[in-house]
Formats: C-alpha cells, sequence, structure tokens
C-alpha cells in the first residue's frame, strides 16, 4: 500500500474510532478534568494497570486534544491540556498500554477493549465522583483529541 493511503486509512480508522468512543461513553467525555485530579488519576490508572515508564505532560496540547507517543527507548509520554475529560485521559492511557503489554498500535478493536476495560473500572471505582465538583460540567462542543 502506498504511504499515503495507508496514512488515509488510519485517519478512517481514527476519525470512526472517535465518534464511536464518544457516543458510548457518555459520562467519561462529559467529565472535565483538571489538576491535580489530573494527575492523581493518571497514577492510580497507571499503578492498577501496571503501567510503566509513562511520563504525563499537562498544558501543552489545546483544549480536547491528547497524544500518546511511545520512544523506542521504552519511555511513553503522555500530553493532555489543562483541561481534559476522562475519554480522552483513558483514551491516551490505553495506547500506552497496548504498546507496552499487547506490541500493538493503533484504533483498532484491541485499544476498543483497552479502553472501554480502564473505562469500567474508572466507573466501577466512581473516579467520576472523585474529581472537583468545578471540573464537571456537561455537554460542551470538543474537538477530536489526537
Ligand atoms: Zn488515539
Amino acid at each position: 500500500m502506498r504511504n499515503s493511503q495507508r496514512e488515509e486509512g488510519e485517519r478512517m480508522a481514527y476519525i470512526k474510532f472517535y465518534s464511536k468512543e464518544r457516543e458510548e461513553f457518555k459520562t467519561a467525555t462529559n467529565t472535565h478534568i483538571f489538576e491535580p485530579d489530573i494527575s492523581m488519576i493518571f497514577r492510580k490508572l497507571c499503578r492498577h494497570f501496571k503501567i510503566t515508564n509513562v511520563k504525563l505532560e499537562i498544558g501543552k496540547m489545546r483544549d480536547g486534544c491528547g497524544r500518546a507517543t511511545y520512544s523506542g527507548y521504552g519511555i511513553s509520554v503522555i500530553k493532555v491540556s489543562k483541561k481534559t475529560d476522562f475519554l480522552i485521559l483513558c483514551h491516551e492511557i490505553s495506547h500506552i498500554y497496548n504498546r507496552q503489554k499487547l506490541h500493538c498500535w493503533g484504533h483498532n478493536k484491541r485499544l476498543w477493549k483497552t479502553l472501554k476495560r480502564i473505562i469500567k473500572y474508572c466507573e466501577k471505582k466512581n473516579y467520576w465522583g472523585m474529581v472537583s465538583q468545578t471540573s464537571t460540567s456537561p455537554t460542551e462542543g470538543q474537538s477530536y483529541p489526537d
């Protein structure tokens, strides 16, 4: 496959993935988080899912965006904005989990399974209720994370 075709295929996969996850995980999408809650939830999820060597960078992304990168030396980086939401955070953590535990990358069924597991865990632990009230707001327009 030509490079541009593959890129187009990946772009389509990720657009489909994002609209599906927003549809399915409404509470996670609509529960915003700010610091220090972002770091707290991040640490709790990494500990529970045994994700190691991952750094969190806050504030370098636009609101509503997130990014997960993986370097060849084993240190992963998750970037989110100062105002993020559970869906974005769980999505980026799922990427790192899949890379570290399943050695796969991309917006596919395995990412969906991991994301669902992480969100179910947040639900079970009532993490939505744990973040400060001011960080929760109903619906607002959001752009797609990377
Ligand atoms: Zn993604």
